[in-house]
């Protein structure tokens, strides 16, 4: 079974398998085998996992249905080993999977415009590695299983290419919440930083990465009061919630209001469920707002109101915040080090181990709930 120089044999582990669309009784978890890495991929044993709503679309068949597959793509983890052709990673090293890769050479990576690099890209419709073979597989020489989105995080063990690796210094405050480094945390911070370039004294509604860029006004918008507390340690300045207002305003008119009824500069759309897509571009400002779509919703298009585009406005999508993943995360986790980004802690919620997975789904639906950290 030897693959290269350090690696003897395939690991027999736990990880959390959604075996069909549907999620609830379909997610198990199981004994599985990882097989060693492959040239340029290291297998990394994780330390701390954590879920995103994403996690609960791929468990409907988002985007691909592709079952049985390991679900994940949030963690940090320690590499256990290396493939060959490995250079700049080392076994003991601590990385983060993320599900973009950046070779710094193809049009898209020299571009400042995006992060979707043209060699590796995001890994998310074979549900395979991108020799399109699996490393994964039920205990046992059983059935061959599909990653998600390059990452798979939720098993004690994973093989990612070293593309979509990021090392992590461990100084980093808050060690197991770098685990939200990897998509959560980063896609918001980006996408007030990378996408959307917020510039001093501008407005924007919702996201916790304005703060850091000059933004003089960030409106949260939630039908949840609770989440006014959160939103304020990360710089939000007003606060609205739809279902308080007796009046029937609708959630344009409202951020029209406290802007002095032009709208904001820049609004950030986390739900994907379509009637706030259209909200949130409807709040923007006639001719230069944008509006910047970081979620995604069951359904697989959104009607835009056609109106709201005749403003000349921006509709934007974002994955990843616009992070490019060996460039830009690198800065961000030295924000979490020199503590320019503080309160991670602010956004953790619950902690579960990870046989109790189905537990931390329900968890997620609370309406507090902002992040569920997984512990191995
Ligand atoms: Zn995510
Ligand atoms: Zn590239």
């Amino acid at each position: 079974m030897a693959a290269g120089n350090h690696i003897t044999v395939h690991v027999a582990m736990a990880a959390v398998v959604c075996w069909e669309a549907g999620g609830g009784e379909a997610v198990k978890v199981e004994e599985i085998e990882v097989d060693p890495p492959k040239w340029g991929e290291v297998r990394i044993q994780m330390l701390f996992a954590s879920l995103c709503h994403t996690d609960v679309l791929c468990c409907h068949g988002f985007p691909v249905p592709l079952f049985p597959r390991v679900l994940g793509h949030e963690g940090v983890g320690m590499v256990e080993s290396v493939g060959e052709g490995v250079t700049e990673i080392r076994e003991g090293d601590i990385v983060i999977p993320t599900y973009l890769g950046e070779c710094r050479e193809c049009e898209n990576c020299r571009s400042e415009k995006t992060n979707q690099c043209q060699t590796y890209p995001l890994q998310a419709f074979t549900g395979l590695m991108q020799d399109d073979t699996s490393r994964m597989s039920i205990r046992g020489g059983g059935q061959k299983l599909y990653h998600f989105l390059s990452c798979s995080t939720w098993s004690e063990y994973t093989v990612v290419s070293t593309n979509y690796v990021v090392k992590v210094d461990p100084r980093v405050s808050d060690f197991p919440l770098s685990s939200f480094l990897s998509c959560g945390f980063s896609t918001g911070f980006g996408a007030a930083w990378k996408e959307a370039k917020v510039e001093k004294g501008s407005s924007v509604a919702v996201v916790e990465g304005a703060r850091l860029h000059g933004a003089a006004k960030i409106i949260g918008i939630d039908v949840n009061d609770n989440k006014r507390m959160k939103g304020e340690a990360f710089g939000m300045t007003d606060f609205i919630n739809p279902r308080k207002h007796s009046d029937q305003k609708s959630i344009p008119e409202l951020i029209k209001e406290l802007t002095g009824g032009s709208g904001v500069d820049y609004s950030f759309e986390c739900t994907g469920v379509p009637a706030l897509v259209n909200d949130a571009l409807e709040a923007t400002k006639v001719g230069i707002g944008k509006m910047i779509m970081l979620g995604a919703g069951t359904q697989k298009s959104v009607e835009i109101d056609f109106v709201s585009l005749l403003g000349g406005r921006t509709f934007k999508y974002s994955v990843f915040g616009g992070i490019k993943v060996q460039s830009d995360l690198p800065i961000i986790i030295r924000k979490c080090i020199n503590k320019e980004i503080e309160k991670l802690d602010e956004l953790l919620t619950y902690e579960v181990h990870l046989e109790d997975i189905n537990r931390a789904f329900e968890l997620l639906k609370e309406p507090d709930c902002i992040k569920v950290l997984i512990k191995f």
